[in-house]
Parts: structure tokens; sequence; C-alpha cells
């Protein structure tokens, strides 16, 4: 029997038995995506091959499962009741991705219209608006794609959205929803939403996030916030501030953690209840403002023991306009860099200091080393994460030439990224 790319089948080999989706093979050979989301490869004349009755639709159905169907735009999802309207922006990465059976490889190629098909209850909780910003891993993003991504987040605020959803690679969403953090100050939820695996996978964390995102973003949490599974089961998502929040794992669903705060609440998936648990800003309490402006030119350094303080006076040579230093514990690099610090501050170039340690506060008044650094002009960056620093530094020096202004900028409390006191 032939069996076509796409069919499903059952093949027994050595007593065991292997199901899923034919992918493009070679000649005498079948490869199989399988449910788990592994390809498996058969020699044809080694193996019993069959179709499988159902067609795999049970296998990779469920609420996790893509599934095929495509509710017509508009229907009515709710019998009658007006429901809110979420604009939901699609930049790429795993929650917009399905196999590419053309390579067997994952790629992003779905659409926001193409989410909205897969996870049908989504339109039961908002009116959505899809639209396209790009198909990029999210690798690929640079500060130029986040002012052009906070601009349709603008547009679509001041079209009448009543919330946002940026759907957006994992991998550094955490400077994406920095970036919009700093850029906007919104009267309604920006949620940015992601999934560790991909649509084709059982174990797809898409839904739940895509469902727990919607919730938010018709909420009364006026933020950015990252909306990503909050432990590796089924129960809730958690909501963290944009400025707060890390990946903090490769592959764990639960892998978005916040440091130095609390998560701003959680949305539970079954009740699609959402509870909080710090104080944030409600809806319509801030008017809408946008303030985009980004240098590029800054850069985050990790300091590690026998750093050669000449990668400084790289970034300084190259006419680098700010930097942050990921230093040790407290937050010090060795005595050797300090004059290096110093050789940026007489450039006009500011210099943050973080913590390898992320969890904890900066503090450069304990030790000696510290208070050379701060005597050579070194900014303590508190409890900012040193990617939110960075962020930070690049839409401060887009928003001023001068340094003086931008030594204010930095040491302030902008975006929620400096909290008052440490969590213990
Ligand atoms: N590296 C890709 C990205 O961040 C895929 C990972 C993901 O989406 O989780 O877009």
């Amino acid at each position: 029997m032939e069996f076509k790319q796409g069919d499903w089948v059952r093949i027994e080999k050595n007593g065991t038995v292997y199901e899923g989706k034919v992918m493009p093979s070679m000649e005498g050979y079948i490869t199989i995506k399988m449910k788990s989301g592994y390809n498996a490869g058969f020699s044809t004349d080694r193996v019993r091959i069959t179709p499988l009755e159902n067609n795999g639709e049970t296998a990779n159905g469920g609420r996790n499962g893509l599934k095929e169907c495509r509710p017509e735009r508009g229907e009515p999802s709710d019998s009658g009741k007006k429901l809110p309207k979420v604009a939901i922006l699609s930049t790429g990465g795993t929650i917009a991705s399905k196999i590419d059976y053309r390579t067997g490889a994952v790629s992003s190629q779905f659409t926001a219209d193409d989410i909205l098909a897969a996870i049908p209850e989504l339109r039961e909780i908002a009116d959505f608006k899809g639209r396209v910003i790009s198909s990029i891993l999210s690798e690929n993003m640079d500060s130029e794609s986040w002012q052009n991504l906070a601009r349709a987040v603008v547009e679509e605020i001041e079209a009448g959205a009543d919330g946002v959803i940026v759907t957006h690679g994992t991998d550094t969403m955490m400077y994406t929803a920095a970036a919009l953090s700093f850029m906007i100050e919104t009267p309604v939820p920006i949620v940015l939403v992601g999934s560790q695996r991909s649509a084709d996978r059982p174990s797809s964390d898409n839904a739940m996030n895509g469902i727990c995102a919607a919730c938010v973003a018709i909420s009364d949490i006026a933020e950015v916030s990252v909306v990503m599974h909050g432990t590796t089961s089924d129960d809730f998502c958690e909501i963290h501030r944009g400025t707060k929040v890390r990946k903090m794992h490769t592959s764990r669903r639960d892998a978005f953690k916040s440091v130095n705060s609390l998560p701003i609440g959680v949305v539970d998936y079954n009740t699609r209840t959402i509870k909080t648990f710090i104080d944030y800003t409600r809806r319509g309490e801030k008017p809408l403002k946008f303030k985009p402006g980004m240098e590029p030119k800054c850069a985050l350094v990790k300091f590690t023991p026998g750093s050669d303080p000449s990668v400084l006076d790289c970034y300084i040579d190259n006419g680098y306009r700010g930097l942050v230093l990921e230093g040790t514990g407290l937050g010090h690099v060795s005595t050797k860099l300090i004059p290096m610090i110093q050789k940026a501050t007489d450039a006009k170039m500011p210099v943050i200091i973080t913590s390898q340690c992320l969890n904890g506060r900066i503090c450069d008044r304990v030790y000696d080393t510290g208070r050379d650094m701060i005597k050579a002009g070194a900014i303590e960056g508190e409890d900012t994460l040193p990617e939110t620093a960075l962020v930070k530094m690049m839409w401060v020096l887009g928003q001023t030439d001068e340094f003086d202004k931008a030594i204010d900028m930095l040491r302030e409390n902008i975006s929620g990224e400096i909290t008052e006191c440490t969590l213990k």
C-alpha cells in the first residue's frame, strides 16, 4: 500500500508499534513525525505499515493538538454578548510554528489567524483582530524590531483595542517585554505570550498560554506582562511584569520566572480567573504615551575572573554609548577593570552594574572594589535584571544625548524594573 505525506500510519518493527504522520521520505524508507514530536525513520522492507483507522484525529487532537478547524471570522462565540476587542500581533517563534514537511523542521509560519483557528476557545474570550508583524525566531529581533512592534501595539490601542496580545519566540521575549515596558505607557493590558513546545506536540503549551494571555488581555492589569505556564502541569499561568521576567530553563513549560518580584498574579486555567499578588497599574489609570527611540550601540558584558580590560576598551573605542556590566555577587569586577569604567564615564558613556546572581540587590558600598567602582562613575543597577538594564540603557540613550540626564534616568525606576525592597 502506498502512503503519502501527511497520512497517519502505524508501523510495527520487532514487536514495537510506532504511530505518526508520514513526512517526506527517501526511496525505500518511511519517516514519520510521532505524537511525541520526535521523527523516526524506517527501511520499508523491514516493517509492517498499516493506515491508522482514525487518521490520527484523536492521536493528535485534544486541547493541545493543532486542530485544523477554522471557525468563520466574526462567528458569534457567545450568544450575542459583546466581547472585548483584543488585537493579536504575531511576531513568530514556536507559538507561531508548525512542522515544515519540506524540511522536517519546525518553522515559524503561522499567522495570528492560524493561532485563532488552532485555539478556537480564544474566540469565546474576546473579539480578536490578527495582524502579522513578522515571522521570525526571536533571536532575530533587534532594537528596530522592538520599535516597529511598539508602534503597531500603539496603533492598535489607538484604534480601540481593549487589550493587545503579542505572540513571540520565548528566547528573547524578556528583552522585547522590557523594551515595550519602557517605550509605552499603556491604559490597557499588553501581553506577551509564547510557547516552549510547538503545536504539533501533545505537550504543547500553546493553547493554555494563549487562553491565559487572552484572560489577561481583557483584565484590569494595564501593564506590559509575560504570560506563560506557572508549573509543568496545565493548572495555571503566571503573569510576570515585563521588566522583572526571565527565561530560566531551556525547555520546561514553566521556564519563565519573575526575579526579585512576585509575579503580578496567576490565571487559573480551569476557571479562567485571575488572582493578583502585587500592586499593578489599573486599566485606564494612565493615558497612552509612546516614547520610541533606542540606541543600539550598547552592550551587556559579563565579567569573569581574569577578564581582560581591553574587552571594555574595545567597546569604548568603537563608539559604544552605554555599557551594562554583569558583575559578581553584590556587583563587582576586578580591580584591573576599574580604570576602564573611569575611561567610559570620562567619555560620557554610562556604566550600570548588575549581578550574575540575578536574585538580590547590587551594593557596591561594602567592599573596596565596589567603592572604587562607584568613584569611577558606575551606577548601581539595584535589583534590575542584567537584560532589563541593557534595554533600559538603550532606551534612555534613545531619549537623551545629555549624559547627566541619562544618569538620572538610569537611576530612576521607570517601569517597575527597580523595586523598593529586596524580595527575601
Ligand atoms: N529560538 C526561537 C525563538 O525564540 C524558538 C524558541 C521559542 O519560540 O520558544 O523564537
